[in-house]
């Protein structure tokens, strides 16, 4: 058991002023594997003064200071590989393997990567008639949620680090224990007190109190379109700018020259990984209606290469969904999906012999059209769709028709093709033939997908305010 219920602030763990706690569920197993500390609107004030305070220092450290804090954070991260990947898969359900090579590796990616960007990143430009200074905005209050517990924190802490802004973090009460774990490397990388806060709690206190409060500048949220609103609209009280990075319904369109084998393998696998709770999954998949009885049977050979199962079994490609509601969300779907389309695989119900956690049966419809549920919003677990279309402008009018503009994927052989519709695609992110991702590129999305952008230099811009001297002495 893990019982860590104190919060880190000022460089220091230390009690709540509240006495109530909230349990950690291992989704795999049902039992509790910890507890945090539900925090108050007296520990976030505390934590908040404590970035205030640091704030003309933080903010005046050079460059190459903020370049060493990131390296020592990539050192202590290195050191703690193992008992990353451990408390990833206890605490959200991933595979052993997930946990090191997606959710190990992207959070350390965002600091070495947030370093490099730092080395060439511009903070001065004279542009002729007047000179363009990016100065850190003040005080950044991050809120996360549970599907990433290291790419999305570390994303915003090596941003903020890298712009000199003081954070504190408000990681998600599903999975605090990856987030706390950075709060001790940040410790010990020298980053000054007060630059790095966590607090724990529920969002309608913490979430709630870091979005409304009078000396945060500046909201960073990872979560659902519904909470993402009620930051905005708190936000407005105060005029503080806010990023968002919301929900998904990514599109895949599979060209007529594609390899069928191949692009059943990449729709699968975006249904699969991390138990199909990805922002950026694509979970529209659009084929050639002259494809689609190959592709249905492409999907059902590939399927069996991805075993569901127990996280700290070797082998297991899937985990279980992270917490029972999330699992009731998803049969929700499963069971609205059974009545508007045909069901190819799956269904509701765990799947044989995983009836302890939460173990959902991966599923995939198909005859799907556009306007139904399950084509138009966001389910966050292994369930996929198929959708045919017969020329290429139906297709992306298909792939456009959302609220959402996330990510979009294409896959095929024909570059004018690709091109074509890596560029019609309305989202923030788009990748040919299952490219690899680049750390450096933004991310984030169009429409209800979010505001703003995270990675790389982008991710740092979020954190500054821009001015423009006019008649700077040379
Ligand atoms: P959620 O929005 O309920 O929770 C996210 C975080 O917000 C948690 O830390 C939670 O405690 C906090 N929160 C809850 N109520 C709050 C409030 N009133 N004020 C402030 N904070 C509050 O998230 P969820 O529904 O569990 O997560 C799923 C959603 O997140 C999906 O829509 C998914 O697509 C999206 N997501 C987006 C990205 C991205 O980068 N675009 C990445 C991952 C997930």
């Amino acid at each position: 058991m893990r019982n860590q219920v104190k919060h880190f602030i000022n460089g220091e763990w230390i009690e709540s002023t509240g006495s109530e706690t909230i349990d950690v569920v291992n989704p795999a197993t049902e039992e509790v594997m910890g507890k945090i500390s539900s925090g108050t609107n007296e520990d976030l004030d505390k934590a908040v003064a404590a970035a205030k305070a640091v704030l003309p220092t933080f903010s005046n450290s050079t460059r190459e200071e903020r370049i060493q804090w990131l390296h020592n954070i990539v050192e202590g991260y290195k050191k703690r590989k193992d008992e990353f990947i451990e408390v990833m898969t206890d605490e959200l359900g991933a595979p052993l393997s997930v946990s090191e090579e997606v959710h190990y590796n992207m959070g350390l990616g965002h600091f070495s990567h947030a370093a490099e960007a730092l080395e060439s990143f511009s903070f001065s430009e004279n542009r002729g008639g007047h000179t363009v200074l990016k100065e850190t905005i003040g005080v950044s209050g991050l809120i996360t949620l549970w599907n990433f517990p290291t790419n999305q924190t570390s994303t915003k802490i090596a941003s903020a680090i890298a712009a000199g802004s003081p954070v504190v973090l408000k990681p998600a009460s599903k999975t605090p224990f990856a987030a706390m774990m950075l709060a001790e490397i940040i410790d010990e990388a020298g980053v000054p007190k007060g630059a790095f806060n966590l607090v724990n709690g529920t969002g309608s206190v913490i979430g709630d109190g870091i979005s409304s409060h009078r000396d945060i500048d500046f909201v960073s949220f990872t979560g659902s379109g519904s909470v993402g609103e009620k930051i905005m609209q708190n936000a407005a009280q105060t005029i503080k700018k806010v990023a968002l990075e919301l929900g998904g319904k990514s599109p895949l369109i599979v060209l007529d020259d594609a390899n069928v084998e191949e692009a059943a393998k990449s729709a699968v696998s975006h249904m699969m990984t991390n138990t199909g709770q990805v922002c950026s999954a694509a979970t529209r998949i659009l084929v050639p209606t002259s494809l689609k009885v190959q592709f249905e049977e492409a999907v059902q050979k590939v399927l069996p290469s991805f075993p569901v199962g127990d996280p700290r079994k070797k082998g297991i490609a899937t985990g279980p969904l992270v917490s029972e509601d999330q699992w009731e969300t998803v049969q929700s779907y499963i069971e609205k999906g059974e009545k508007e389309a045909t069901l190819l695989i799956g269904g509701t119900g765990k799947p044989e012999g995983l009836e302890k956690g939460y173990f959902a049966k991966p599923t995939v419809f198909t005859d799907v059209s556009n306007d139904m549920v399950i084509a138009q919003e966001e389910i966050f677990g292994p369930v996929t769709t198929i959708l045919t279309y017969d020329s290429l402008d139906q297709a992306l009018d298909i792939a456009n028709d959302t609220i959402y503009g996330l990510a979009g994927y294409v896959i095929g052989k024909n570059p004018e093709k690709l091109r074509d519709v890596a560029s019609k695609i309305k989202a923030g992110r788009i990748t040919v033939n299952d490219a690899d991702t680049d750390f450096h590129g933004p991310f984030g999305g169009y429409k209800q997908s979010g505001i703003g952008r995270e990675w790389g230099d982008f991710g740092i811009e979020e954190y500054l305010e821009v001015k423009s001297v006019h008649g700077m002495p040379s």
